[in-house]
């Protein structure tokens, strides 16, 4: 299966993924990882996004895709993906397409994890990661509600809600029912 992750930052969607991709038998494929792979290891790449990232805001479309483009050229992204973290705009969902259709291939879906602002902010208060500081997140929760929630519509009838409040396993099985899994 070929699947976008949507939601809010701090929506757990990077949890939900590394089990979906176990059951599932696909990779997870997270620009923010390999963001953060990237500046661990010092690249020119995780140079340039290491500014944009601390700062809350999106890294430029034109290096993230060209990351994502590479990592989805890998052979086990062959039969299937979760993607989590792109597209983020309605300009990285277009060129994912192009991307996809290259390829002969599509998405089978769009799973848009809905959470409150309120358990957001929570959460990733209690994660602590370099980029969770009060500012960073009020930025970040801005950049989603401007660029990356327009994309609930853009994907329109492709998109499978999954309401993700709750246990990590409630919403894993609530997410498994609502693939046909
Ligand atoms: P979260 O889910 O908490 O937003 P991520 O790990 O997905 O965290 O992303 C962290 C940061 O990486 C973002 O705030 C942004 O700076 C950068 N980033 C990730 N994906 C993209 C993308 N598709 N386009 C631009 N920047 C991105």
């Amino acid at each position: 299966m070929r699947l976008v992750l949507l939601g809010p930052p701090g929506a757990g969607k990077g949890t939900q993924a590394a089990i979906l991709s176990e059951k599932l038998g696909i990779p997870h494929i997270s620009t923010g990882d390999l963001f953060r792979a990237n500046i661990g290891e010092g690249t020119p790449l995780g140079v340039e996004a290491k500014s944009y990232i601390d700062a809350g805001k999106l890294v430029p479309t034109d290096v993230t895709a060209r990351m994502v483009e590479s990592r989805l050229a890998e052979d086990d992204a062959k039969d299937g993906f979760l993607l989590d973290g792109f597209p983020r705009t309605v300009e990285q969902a277009d060129i994912l397409e192009e991307l996809l259709a290259k390829a002969g291939e599509k998405l089978d879906g769009v799973v848009n994890f809905q959470v409150s602002e309120d358990v957001v902010v929570e959460r990733m208060l209690a994660r602590g990661r370099a980029d969770d500081n009060e500012e960073t997140i009020r930025t970040r929760l801005g950049v989603y509600r401007d660029e990356t929630a327009p994309l609930i519509d853009h994907y329109g009838d492709q998109i499978i809600a999954i309401a993700a409040e709750g246990s990590v396993e409630d919403i894993n099985a609530r997410t498994m029912e609502a693939l046909g899994k």
